[in-house]
């Protein structure tokens, strides 16, 4: 099924396609994380499915159960080996223009590494 909304030149589109570099955290067969260039916490991580989705309700509805669990299973991995799980941490997924989604390829960010205090602040 195609998605006649996504825009194939966004920037996470164009870091999966390695048109412009980024950190590199870690990556799966359909999923990949990297920094984010804007870190709002000591460990700022950002997650995408390589596919392409807008947001996460465009991924949960036509991403394959496949990608879906490659998805989180990834974000849980991350959450162990960077001791996120530890000390906990937070997920966030903008979604949509109310939220302030920049970036309109499908992403969560994993946040941690200090107390984060309240959500909206
Ligand atoms: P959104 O508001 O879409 O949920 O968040 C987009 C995030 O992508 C922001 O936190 C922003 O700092 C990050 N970002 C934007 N452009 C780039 C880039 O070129 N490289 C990396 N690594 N992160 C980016």
């Amino acid at each position: 099924m195609s998605n006649a909304q996504y825009d194939p030149n966004n920037v996470f589109a164009r870091i999966l396609r390695g048109e412009i570099p980024a950190e590199r955290v870690c990556d799966s067969k359909h999923s990949f994380a990297f920094y984010d260039i804007s870190p709002a916490a000591p460990v700022h991580i950002l997650v995408v499915p390589r596919g392409a989705y807008t947001d996460f309700h465009d991924f949960t509805s036509r991403a394959s159960n496949d990608e879906i669990l490659d998805f989180w299973k990834l974000v849980d991995k991350i959450s162990a080996e960077h001791s996120l799980i530890h000390h906990g941490f937070r997920i966030i997924s903008n979604i949509g223009p109310d939220s302030g989604q920049e970036v309109p390829h499908f992403h969560i960010h994993m946040l941690g590494g200090k107390a984060l205090g309240p959500l909206l602040s």
